[in-house]
């Protein structure tokens, strides 16, 4: 049942439907009083349950499965390491037009198939003399002449093979008009009908381009990772940015597929889907499919289908979900800039980590998992060294002998101190893009963090506003003078006066991508300049937009948040500005240090042209931090030898396995008792590995008040075992009447 609720439930099957149904189709049953769901047979038995009355299924959806049965268990082994309910697992995996769901009265069916209209001549105007008797009849309606000699030229009328013509087609031409094409089917001359067309759009060119030539070090690293396969499932390849690592997968992924293989290629992000998928599309055409939020929940559904049928895509790029999607042979996995963070599901459950999912999913199949990144997560590097659960291939020249580019770091606390910056800007950064964009070249500026500015605040008495629901500050939107929660989007109009003192000095204090997109409009005025973050890109085709412009050279700086640090690869950019770095530094998380140099690092890695170094100017006020430096020499083993040190000294993972449990409730007082309790009652099982209960960063979210207990474990510790364990002391707890009210859920492996 897609409800987060523990275990199954069993209906009876009415005999009508006993020869049709398998494991894996839907059918609807009742559920409670008055509503109905869509659920999916596990499993088909004749033990009758005792102690209730057993309802039947209404309904029987299909008669061949929609879920293959190593899809159901995926989802079991999802749902058992991720501590959530099976159905949990349902909910995110099934496309919304698969689920029907009622209160009661009729089931909506969300997918409608999509059809098109078509016309014909109508059956009295077959043959040839009532086909001239009509040509006579029509001389006095010429628009109805023409129309109909456009219908049977279209459809080949005279000709051997017959064609089918789309009123779209007929209609098209300027001359066509409505009325004489209302006229003709009034007198039957004209037929309609409609036949049902799939959405997914057959692209035309079909492996049209000869794939590229392997360089020597690219050829050794594929060889390598073939060899590594040989001997293990998991391989990754450490390359640094732009040294080809996606040519190198669509190597494998060729082989793959001779082997008649299937390959799941997974993103980070959507924004990354474009880029890619033009490159994918050139070699593999038709035998590519995409994957992803931004597409119709009717396109995502025929996605679904067509994996399940004969003639399944090969490839299918995509991101974290399409780990759900169903394939029949899978071969490999690719998970491209496997460090970033978005693979992690935060909200709603099941929390789970799509890199991980991944390298389960494909182990299950007998399959190979590639993971690829110039900046391995600490996780993956330690697999792949210190523990040797997985390859280790490295690339360290970038293609045609690019050179990594020269990292500055910009003091601007000294900066500030004797009032040489130009708003977010110093003085070295403008000198830069000056010059660059002088020269006809392109400049990237990273700011993580959206909106107009972080804050404002009253200059008199310090009042700064906060969300009614959450415990956070809103953030100032220029554009739609907005403040907003960036947690539950609550918005309101910021004050003339302060609501504290009264006084009318509010200011906004520090930086988001809008503010910086302003500024430099004042600095460069002719410049074209472009902003990319969750705010303008709200549409597939607003991404896709942005980044064919910049591409073209159309707009000249692009400004974006973390969302342009992944992998995106354009060719004329030379200078790169890190506005910020000092936000990223203080992040209140044991992951903060390793993050800042991930996505530092990814970023000047956008920096670089042909036959010429890229600039980094990387503005901090912390210019001495360790980070800064490693990130300046381009040092990824610094960065995660001193890392490797801390987590192990102080328990974090990759040596520790952590499971955050958060309790959430609306009053705080009894929140604060219930958690105490909670944790108490782990320490008697856990001791020493239960830490907390603590407020975490943000403490309330839409009205409810949050706490968190975290818990470390050892690597052998067997997860399953820790899974029974704190599922017992939940429903304890639970059971009793004054926790009733209390919310619980886990985040396993939090990121
Ligand atoms: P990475 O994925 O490691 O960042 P890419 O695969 O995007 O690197 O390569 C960077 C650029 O160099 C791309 O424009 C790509 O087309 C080009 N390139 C890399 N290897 C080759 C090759 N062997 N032949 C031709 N072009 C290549
Ligand atoms: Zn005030
Ligand atoms: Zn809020």
């Amino acid at each position: 049942m897609p409800l987060p609720l523990p275990g199954f439930f069993t209906y009876a099957l009415p005999s009508s439907m006993e020869a049709l149904v398998q494991v894996g189709c839907r059918v609807i049953v009742p559920f409670g009083r008055t509503k109905y769901y869509t659920a999916i047979v596990s499993r088909i038995h004749k033990e009758k349950p005792e102690g209730y009355a057993v309802k039947s299924v209404s309904e029987l959806i299909d008669t061949t499965p929609i879920l293959l049965p190593s899809q159901l268990e995926f989802w079991q082994w999802m749902a058992d390491y991720y501590l959530c309910a099976l159905g949990d697992v349902y909910k995110a995996a099934l496309p919304a037009g698969l689920k029907l769901e009622s209160d009661g009265e009729e089931i909506v069916r969300r997918f409608k198939p999509k059809e098109e209209a078509r016309v014909r001549l109508g059956e009295n105007f077959q043959s040839e003399e009532s086909l001239h008797a009509l040509f006579d009849s029509l001389r006095k309606t010429p628009k109805q002449l023409d129309l109909l000699m456009r219908l049977l030229e279209l459809s080949n009328h005279f000709g051997k093979e017959r064609k089918e013509v789309s009123k779209h087609q007929l209609m098209k031409d300027e001359a066509s008009s409505a009325a004489a094409f209302n006229g003709l089917v009034g007198k039957g001359v004209f037929q309609t009908y409609t036949v049902e067309i799939g959405r997914l759009s057959s692209s035309n060119n079909q492996e049209t381009v000869v794939k590229h030539v392997l360089n020597a070090p690219q050829q050794k690293a594929l060889e390598e990772i073939l060899e590594t396969f040989q001997q293990k499932n998991v391989c990754l390849l450490h390359g640094v940015t732009s040294s080809g690592k996606t040519e190198i997968y669509i190597q494998l992924i060729e082989q793959a597929l001779a082997e008649g293989k299937q390959v799941l290629y997974l993103l980070p992000e959507i924004a990354l889907t474009t880029q890619i998928t033009q490159r994918l599309q050139r070699v593999f055409g038709n035998k590519l499919g995409i994957y992803h939020s931004k597409f119709s929940d009717n396109e995502r559904v025929e996605i679904w289908q067509k994996q399940l049928s004969q003639e399944p895509f090969d490839v299918i790029l995509g991101v974290r979900s399409s780990v759900f999607l169903p394939f029949q042979r899978l071969g490999l996995v690719i998970v491209d800039e496997e460090h970033e963070n978005t693979y992690k599901q935060q909200d709603p459950a099941p929390r789970y980590h799509a890199r991980n999912a991944a390298i389960m999913l494909a182990h299950k199949a007998g399959a190979k998992t590639l993971l690829g990144t110039a900046t391995p997560s600490i996780e993956s590097w330690y697999n792949a060294t210190e523990a040797g659960k997985y390859g280790l291939v490295q690339l360290t020249e970038r293609y045609r002998e690019l050179q990594l580019p020269e990292i500055k770091a910009v003091d601007i606390h000294e900066l500030r101190h004797k009032k040489l910056m130009h708003g977010a800007f110093s003085p070295d950064l403008l000198n830069a893009m000056r010059d660059a964009l002088g020269r006809g070249e392109q400049v990237i500026l990273f700011q993580n963090r959206r909106g107009f500015a972080p804050m404002i605040e009253c200059h008199n008495c310090g009042w700064i506003p906060r969300c009614v629901n959450c415990d956070v500050t809103l953030t100032y939107h220029r554009s739609s003078n907005q403040l907003v929660c960036h947690y539950c989007g609550h918005s309101i109009t910021p004050p003339q006066v302060c609501p504290a003192c009264e006084e009318a000095d509010i200011r906004s204090i520090g930086a988001g991508t809008e503010r910086v997109e302003e500024e430099i409009k004042t600095y460069f005025p002719e410049v074209k300049v472009a902003r990319m973050d969750l705010d303008t890109t709200r549409s597939r085709s607003s991404y896709e937009q942005l980044i064919r412009d910049f591409e073209q050279g159309k707009t000249r700086i692009l400004i974006g948040t973390q969302m342009i640090s992944k992998g995106l690869d354009f060719g004329n950019v030379s200078v790169v500005g890190i506005l910020n770095a000092d936000l990223m530094l203080s992040y209140p998380d044991f992951r903060a240090y390793e993050r800042a140099f991930q996505l530092m690092a990814q970023v000047a890695g956008r920096a670089g042209r042909k036959n010429k170094r890229g600039l980094v100017l990387l503005q901090t006020s912390d210019v001495k931090h360790p980070i800064i430096d490693q990130v300046r020499r381009n040092d990824y083993k610094g960065m995660v030898e001193m890392q490797l040190a801390e987590r192990q000294m102080f328990r974090y993972p990759p040596y520790y396995r952590m499971v955050y449990v958060y309790l959430k409730h609306r009053n705080a007082s009894l929140l604060d008792q219930m958690a105490q309790t909670m944790a108490t009652r782990l320490r008697l099982i856990f001791g020493d590995r239960v830490m907390g209960p603590d407020r975490p960063p943000v403490a309330r979210v839409q009205k409810l008040f949050i706490r968190k207990i975290m818990l470390k474990f050892e690597m052998k510790v067997n997860p399953l075992r820790i899974r029974e364990l704190l599922l017992k002391v939940q429903q304890d707890l639970l059971s009793e009447d004054k926790f009733k009210t209390l919310t619980v859920y886990y985040d396993v492996d939090p990121a």
